[in-house]
């Protein structure tokens, strides 16, 4: 893994060169959704700082079993049911995919007393409303409601390419919605986007928060 982490690491600063861009911008966050707690002490012995967890119950596990390692961030990558708004909240650094009023109000409502939560604003760029993620008309009006949350800090947008669309294209629409945030929020700088196939087509795109699991972490084990 050590090997792996170090090839994407350089890939990464490649792509960053090569979009006339310092390395130094870009936060890797390694997704080690099911893999076990023992596989991220292995990227934490390694020196990675930023995890990035899918799913509440297994993140809520592997952040407790890790919990003698301060030095993790955890980054919330996946949808959250707003009733898991509290669980979430308690251990994640930031939440990337918030793309709802109610999410906003339930993380919110759960940030009563707690250190303000970085959260990210999904932009959904298919079609398809079950793909997850705000649709482009509804950016401005979600920014407004973030911003007006006392606990939540907005960092900028947050998406996943469509399956079947070049990348690059799908990142150039994301880079257009980051600006309209930040006519609204101007401190959303921020952009999560680039995963394992697509982290250098995103960076040209402008990300700044890559979330990449396989090419680092190997192939997930199986699931249920
Ligand atoms: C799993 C996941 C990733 C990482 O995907 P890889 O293809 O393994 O790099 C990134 N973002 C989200 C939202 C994910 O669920």
């Amino acid at each position: 893994m050590a090997t792996r982490l170090a090839g994407i690491d350089e890939n990464i600063a490649d792509a960053a060169r090569n979009a006339g861009r310092s390395p130094d911008e870009i936060t890797r966050i390694v997704v080690t959704k099911f893999h076990p707690a023992s596989l991220v002490r292995e990227l934490a012995d390694l020196g990675v700082h930023d995890v990035g967890e899918n799913r509440q119950q297994e993140f809520t596990a592997k952040a407790a079993d890790l919990a003698d390692l301060p030095s993790l961030r955890w980054h919330f990558v996946g949808q959250v049911q707003t009733k898991k708004a509290r669980a979430v909240r308690t251990a994640a650094s930031a939440v990337h995919a918030v793309d709802r009023v109610k999410l906003v109000q339930a993380l919110d409502r759960a940030g009563e007393g707690l250190e303000p939560l970085d959260v990210f604003l999904q932009v959904n760029l298919t079609d398809d409303p079950a793909r997850g993620g705000a649709s482009p008309d509804g950016i401005e009006e979600l920014a407004e409601h973030i911003a007006a949350a006392e606990t939540l800090r907005l960092q900028g947008v947050m998406s996943v390419a469509p399956l079947g669309e070049d990348p690059a294209r799908a990142f150039a629409r994301l880079a257009d919605y980051a600006e309209r945030v930040r006519r609204i929020v101007p401190g959303a700088t921020s952009m999560s986007a680039g995963m394992s196939q697509d982290f250098a087509e995103a960076i040209t795109a402008g990300a700044t928060h890559l979330r990449i699991g396989t090419a680092i972490t190997g192939a997930r084990p199986a699931h249920g």
